[in-house]
């Protein structure tokens, strides 16, 4: 039963309350949705209506959302360097068995030795993701080291800044379309049989913040990201007839090896520092003033990757910090 009430102090986003044991759900008066009542806190003196009791069951600052990822088989492409050794890494916390497959061997080779001595099962594969061969060869692996494939990460991913038109040759044209967008193609399509046979599958791709807008002097990376979000789009809905979910993940700034690349370019085009290039991009670009890190990404990949999220498919989901909205 709703009462009336004056004079209450609430702390509106602060999920803990520290000094009351009292805890009650509140609708503010003109305001939209429930609040969580902190006396105490944040003196903001609002008339508020008490509804029933705040049971706090779930809403608790430690519970965690169980992906049930345990048990399952995820392969992460270029998952050796940056985002996808953290996507690799969190699979791994999560219970599930990870195939690294990268162009550097060593570096997954590294990271699959290093997950493994918690016990957990990752191995690494040798996988240029724009050659066919190597992607039969990754899907037949990991069919022979884990009898399943759940999940596909098709993160692997190349960059080069080049002006248009005198800049951005056929070269450098073909090899970020090779990777970005014939690589998705390619591994999914041998991963695929696997999954429809299963009735079951979760394909995940590297979009990006340039698969959703031009991008100056990246023209053949937005062009490959682009393919990417578009991919997504039409398997999404083609392959939901066996179970399959296929989404995509969209960052905007994440410091990887891949940024410091490109920083390095800029800052010998600019003649100037690298870190106050980057302070300034981050600055102007992003609402939130800070850049996205790995874990940002990892977290959304591991729900898309989840059967949390059996509902959304087809999606490219923005992780950018306001950069750019749907
Ligand atoms: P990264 O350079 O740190 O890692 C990329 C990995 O892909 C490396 O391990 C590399 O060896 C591997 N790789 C490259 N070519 C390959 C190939 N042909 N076959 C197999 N593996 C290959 O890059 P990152 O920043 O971690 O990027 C991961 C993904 O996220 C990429 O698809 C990238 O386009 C996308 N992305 C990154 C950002 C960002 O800000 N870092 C933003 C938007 C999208």
């Amino acid at each position: 039963m709703a009462r009336t009430a004056t004079l209450v102090s609430i702390g509106v986003g602060v999920t803990k309350i520290a000094h009351t044991d009292t805890e009650y759900e509140l609708e503010a008066s003109g305001a939209v949705g429930n609040f969580i009542a902190h006396a105490n806190l944040m003196p903001t003196i609002l008339c508020v209506r008490l509804l029933e009791p705040y049971k706090g069951e779930g809403k608790k600052k430690e519970d965690r959302m169980d992906l049930g990822l345990k048990g399952k088989v995820a392969i992460v492409t270029g998952g050796a360097s940056g985002i996808g050794a953290c996507i690799a890494e969190n699979f791994v916390k999560e219970g599930a068995s990870v195939v690294i497959a990268d162009v550097n061997i060593d570096a997954a080779q590294k990271l699959a030795a290093k997950l493994g001595k918690s016990g957990a099962k990752a191995v690494a594969v040798k996988c240029d993701v724009s050659k066919k061969a190597d992607a039969d060869n990754l899907a037949a692996a990991a069919m022979k080291q884990f009898g399943k494939i759940d999940i596909l990460v098709n993160n692997a991913g190349v960059i080069r800044q080049a002006r248009f038109p005198d800049e951005l040759t056929e070269d450098i044209w073909d090899f970020e379309m090779n990777v970005n967008a014939k690589g998705n193609y390619l591994v999914t399509q041998a991963v695929l049989p696997h999954m429809i046979a299963a009735r079951y599958g979760k394909i995940v791709n590297a979009s990006s913040i340039c698969g959703k807008q031009g991008t100056p002097e990246f023209c053949s990376y937005t062009a490959s990201k682009f393919a990417v979000t578009g991919i997504t789009q039409t398997l999404g809905k083609e392959l939901a007839q066996y179970n399959i979910n296929v989404n995509a993940y969209c960052p905007g700034y994440v410091r990887t090896p891949m940024w410091e690349g490109l920083l390095d370019g800029m800052s010998r085009r600019l003649g100037r520092p690298r870190e106050e290039i980057w302070d300034e991009w981050i600055g102007t670009n992003v609402p939130l003033k800070r850049p996205q890190e790995p874990q940002d990404i990892a977290n959304v990949v591991l729900f898309l990757s989840s059967d949390v999220s059996r509902n959304i498919t087809g999606e490219a989901i923005s992780i950018n910090g306001g950069t750019r909205v749907d």
